[in-house]
């Protein structure tokens, strides 16, 4: 219908970097098999800390350039990935990042966090009418760790996947289209127990001054509440590795383990884990899928 390829995942994002994070495997899993994959970037991520200390000065309070600095790691990193669809919501610069909950930049006009949730689907809506997406992928209600524009990537998200089924919506935006299944980003309680054991054996290897505590992983939940798990071969792991490396403004990565600018160490998933909220479960009763586009029709 699109000439696109038969199975199509849209992920959408609140910052360059988030999706290497979140979805780095399953990205480049599926992107190898000829899926079609597409990234919804909402910001450029302009209030970002920068690591290496040469590039202190793109800044958000010095020279105010990280935004354009990160559009070109999100590329190296979507080529990492084998990932040729990424798109900024409403454009590059449309939403601007607004930073760290309770900072006077949440309420600056043109931030993210400012913005009209229906205006702002509208833009997805464009998206998701040409792509006809069967799997979406976005955040919790919390945006997995309270972030307003990961809140507001969530909203956005679940939104738009609303009004793109509805007849009556802007048909200037293209026919409708209801997708199959949204999954929100999880990692199951045991498994970040089971990282950060990993780290403390390393013990003294790790190559960071200090190690994050289980708390500073967004979106965990008790392991029951994941309903699909993605493993991939080794070089989909690498791949992830890689894109992650590519956003080297924001994650240092070094082996198993990467830190963001709080220099703090914290292991690196080698495998991704999803909540199924809308669609039916492709698995048996209880069981996790393995398989994002398990019983969608192609
Ligand atoms: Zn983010």
């Amino acid at each position: 219908m699109n000439g696109l390829p038969a199975r199509r995942l849209l992920l959408v994002h609140a910052h360059p970097d988030d999706e290497s994070i979140n979805n780095g495997l399953t990205m480049a899993k599926y992107a190898a098999e000829g899926a079609h994959v597409a990234l919804v970037t909402c910001t450029l991520g302009e209030e970002g800390e920068v690591i290496p200390p040469s590039l202190a000065h793109l800044a958000a309070d010095r020279d105010d350039a990280l935004g354009a600095h990160r559009t070109g790691e999100l590329a190296a990193a979507m080529a990492e990935l084998g990932v040729t669809d990424h798109r900024f919501l409403g454009g590059p610069g449309r939403f601007r990042d607004s930073g760290m909950m309770g900072l006077p930049q949440n309420s600056r006009p043109g931030s993210f966090w400012s913005a009209d949730v229906d205006e702002a689907a509208a833009h997805l809506v464009e998206v998701i009418r040409e792509l006809r997406p069967q799997v979406l992928v976005t955040y919790d209600p919390d945006g997995g760790y309270g972030h307003p524009d990961h809140i507001q990537a969530h909203r956005v998200a679940m939104r738009a996947a609303e009004l793109a089924a509805e007849g009556a919506y802007r048909r200037d935006l293209g026919e409708p289209h209801r997708i199959g299944k949204v999954y929100w980003n999880r990692v199951p309680r045991s498994a970040v127990e089971e990282g950060f054991a990993r780290l403390r054996e390393a013990g003294e290897k790790v190559p960071f001054p200090g190690v994050a505590s289980p708390e500073d992983v967004p979106g965990v939940v008790p392991d029951e509440r994941i309903t699909a798990e993605i493993t991939a071969d080794e070089r989909f792991v690498a791949a992830k590795a890689a894109a992650m490396r590519a956003h080297a403004t924001q994650i240092a990565v070094d082996g198993p383990f990467f830190a963001l600018s709080n220099d703090l160490a914290q292991p690196l998933f080698a495998q991704e884990f999803y909540e199924l909220v809308q669609g039916a479960p492709g698995a048996g009763p209880g069981g996790r899928e393995h398989d994002l586009f398990a019983g969608v029709e192609a």
